[in-house]
């Protein structure tokens, strides 16, 4: 009977989230180990699939950087970086098309409809989704300081369109969108999942734009997980060099949210099993959330 009203005391506990969030938009960056390891797969789908059902309205933006890597190397290309970003010429780019817009995306479409879901998977180029214009990078260091460099076929969101994502919330389905846009003259384009997943929280006003991540969250220099981050303390920890590759775009697409209503953002661990249900509905959530002041 106890363990009974245990569970019981767990669901009430939930009902404030439950209210406070019917209806509300979501946007959830998937990556890292929970789109590798079997069980937090299955987790991710199933929290997904939850939130859902109760009237919440996810919308999933994934990455899939290591399966093209590993594809281009079968396929016998180079994978080269600058500045973590993946220089990205035709070929490369017909490879993250395949890849990101086929396999993984397809993957997790099917992922989510193993479990009870009614996912649909998309790119950028569905619907007029995601148009882009190319990136350009400028050296940080040595004798060429400030020169430009090519990246190839690597763009930046400049507008996206919500008609189909508000189509579809609107009849259950959950949207999984691949971060590949279009680029002025019709050309498809690599964009980093957390900025596309930046751009959708912003156009959509949505409620919580959650990045999943293979870390505890932000940490400072003595590997402190800083629960909460303003938008000028993340400033200062950039150019300290306290927060510095991969986790650069995920501050920048969290700021860029919340400038523009969204109301929360958070970065948090995906090798935690049911990480979001923990992030959601519970007072204290885990990782690090950033807000502007
Ligand atoms: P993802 O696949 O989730 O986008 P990335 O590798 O692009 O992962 O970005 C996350 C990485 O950022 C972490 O694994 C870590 O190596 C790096 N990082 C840099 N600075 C920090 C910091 N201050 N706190 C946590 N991680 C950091
Ligand atoms: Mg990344």
């Amino acid at each position: 009977m106890n363990s009974l009203l245990q569970k019981a005391n767990i669901l009430v506990e939930a009902l404030p989230y439950i209210r406070r969030f019917f209806g509300k938009t979501f946007i959830i960056k998937y990556g890292g180990a929970a789109q590798v390891k079997k069980d937090l797969k299955d987790a991710f789908a199933q929290d997904v699939v939850l939130l859902n059902y109760i009237g919440i309205r996810p919308i999933i933006v994934h990455g899939g950087g290591p399966k093209i890597s590993s594809m281009m190397e079968r396929l016998g290309k180079k994978p080269e970086f600058i500045q973590g970003q993946r220089i990205t010429d035709k070929e490369t780019m017909d490879i993250v098309e395949m890849v990101l817009g086929g396999l993984v995306n397809k993957e997790i479409v099917s992922l989510i409809n193993s479990h009870g879901g009614k996912a649909v998977g998309l790119s950028g180029k569905d619907g007029g989704l995601i148009k882009a214009k190319r990136k350009t990078l400028k050296t940080q260091s040595g004798r060429g300081r400030g020169r430009v460099i090519d990246l190839g076929l690597v763009g930046e969101v400049t507008e996206v369109d919500t008609h189909i994502l508000v189509g579809l919330e609107k009849e259950g389905f959950i949207p999984v969108i691949s971060p590949i846009g279009v680029g002025p003259e019709g050309e498809a384009l690599n964009i980093n999942a957390d900025s596309v997943a930046a751009s959708i929280a912003s156009a959509l006003k949505a409620e919580k734009l959650i990045l999943l991540t293979d870390v505890r969250g932000i940490m400072d220099r003595k590997e402190g997980v800083l629960s909460t981050l303003t938008e000028q303390k993340t400033k200062k920890l950039i150019r300290e060099g306290t927060i510095a590759g991969g986790m650069i775009p995920k501050v920048q697409a969290c700021l860029k949210a919340v400038r523009d209503g969204v109301s929360k953002t958070h970065i948090i661990d995906g090798r935690v099993p049911h990480c979001l249900l923990l992030e959601i509905f519970t007072l204290r959530g885990i990782g690090t959330e950033i807000l502007l002041s």
